[in-house]
């Protein structure tokens, strides 16, 4: 029977294995609480056009404030998530969310910011995401211009057709798409082409180092390339140093996102963030971020 022998197999588990299943189980108990009591919130990092300069939009990253255990990173309880299906209440409170954010921050004057929201692939197999897409815009009064969806190669290898049909309607909506970390899964680009992306985000394992890192340059290089040829914008996010912005802007990566240019921010300090660099001095200005 399921009990016993989970007692069994849990005899064999050793200390580090055990405190992450503690702590797993915790955490999935915890999450239903947490998707009734809204205990999440956004918080948002800039992201520039690297020629301009300018803002042109933020990625939202969830984050749980845990009565007990305070802000839980998204890595912790994603995966959890995922697994149990909350992804999609979560994933519903994320997109309405994001979008009452993005209408705020053009409310103060920023009317072309994007606000870039991560998908699951759960999000697209369990959930009818683009009922999710449609009646949130509508309910936001939120355009689908404003918002771009970060899907994974993941979501795209997963049962092909039937997440291509989904991801074309939601670009035939209006919705921008972005493939995120990219250049960690198995897809070409030929056939991302397929599903009409608009931007790879070239994933930060490649762009950590690539300053120092020759092997690390010529692959970010031949992906911007690469994307360059195919007609799609890219991104390259995890940029920490100016040596690492400088070499990308040389290799004509459009946009950036990274600790350099600021680490994400909860809702107020984004604000803030704005009305600084509306009044020109945002880099001049040390805004108070993440505490994760
Ligand atoms: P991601 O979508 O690839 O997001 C980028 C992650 O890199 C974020 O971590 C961000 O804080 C971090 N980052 C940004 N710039 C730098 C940098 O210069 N250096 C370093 N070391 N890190 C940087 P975060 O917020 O912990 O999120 C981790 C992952 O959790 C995200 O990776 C995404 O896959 C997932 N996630 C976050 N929010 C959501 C959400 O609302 N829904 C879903 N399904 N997944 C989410
Ligand atoms: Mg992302
Ligand atoms: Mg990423
Ligand atoms: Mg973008």
């Amino acid at each position: 029977e399921a009990k016993a022998s989970g007692r069994n197999t849990y005899r064999f588990f050793n200390e580090a294995m055990n405190r992450t299943a503690n702590e797993t189980y915790t955490l999935s108990l915890g999450l239903a609480k947490a998707i009734e009591l809204k205990q999440f919130e956004l918080h948002y990092q800039p992201q520039i056009d690297i020629k301009s300069n300018q803002l042109i939009g933020a990625e939202a990253l969830i984050r749980w404030r845990h009565p007990e255990l305070g802000l839980i990173p998204p890595n912790k309880f994603i995966p959890i998530a995922e697994e149990s299906g909350q992804i999609v209440a979560i994933g519903k409170w994320v997109l309405e969310e994001a979008c009452q954010q993005v209408k705020s921050w053009h409310a103060l004057g920023l009317t072309d910011t994007v606000i870039a929201v991560n998908l699951s692939a759960i999000q697209f197999t369990s959930g009818d995401i683009e009922e999710t897409v449609r009646q949130t815009l509508a309910t936001t009064g939120v355009t689908a211009n404003m918002i771009e969806l970060e899907l994974t190669e993941s979501i795209i290898i997963k049962d092909a057709e039937n997440v291509l049909e989904k991801v074309k309607r939601l670009k035939q909506m209006g919705c921008n798409l972005s493939i995120d970390d990219f250049g960690t899964g198995y897809s070409s680009l030929a056939y991302l082409k397929r599903f009409s992306v608009d931007t790879l985000k070239i994933d930060q394992a490649f762009v950590r180092d690539m300053s120092r890192n020759k092997d690390d340059e010529i692959i970010v290089r031949t992906i911007i390339q690469m994307a360059q040829n195919l007609g799609l914008k890219t991104i390259a996010e995890g940029i920490e140093d100016q040596a690492t912005l400088d070499l990308l802007k040389h290799h004509q990566c459009d946009e950036a996102q990274g600790y350099l240019i600021a680490k994400p921010m909860n809702q107020e300090d984004f604000h803030n963030y704005i009305l600084a660099k509306q009044r020109g001095n945002a880099s001049t200005i040390q805004i108070s971020t993440d505490d994760l």
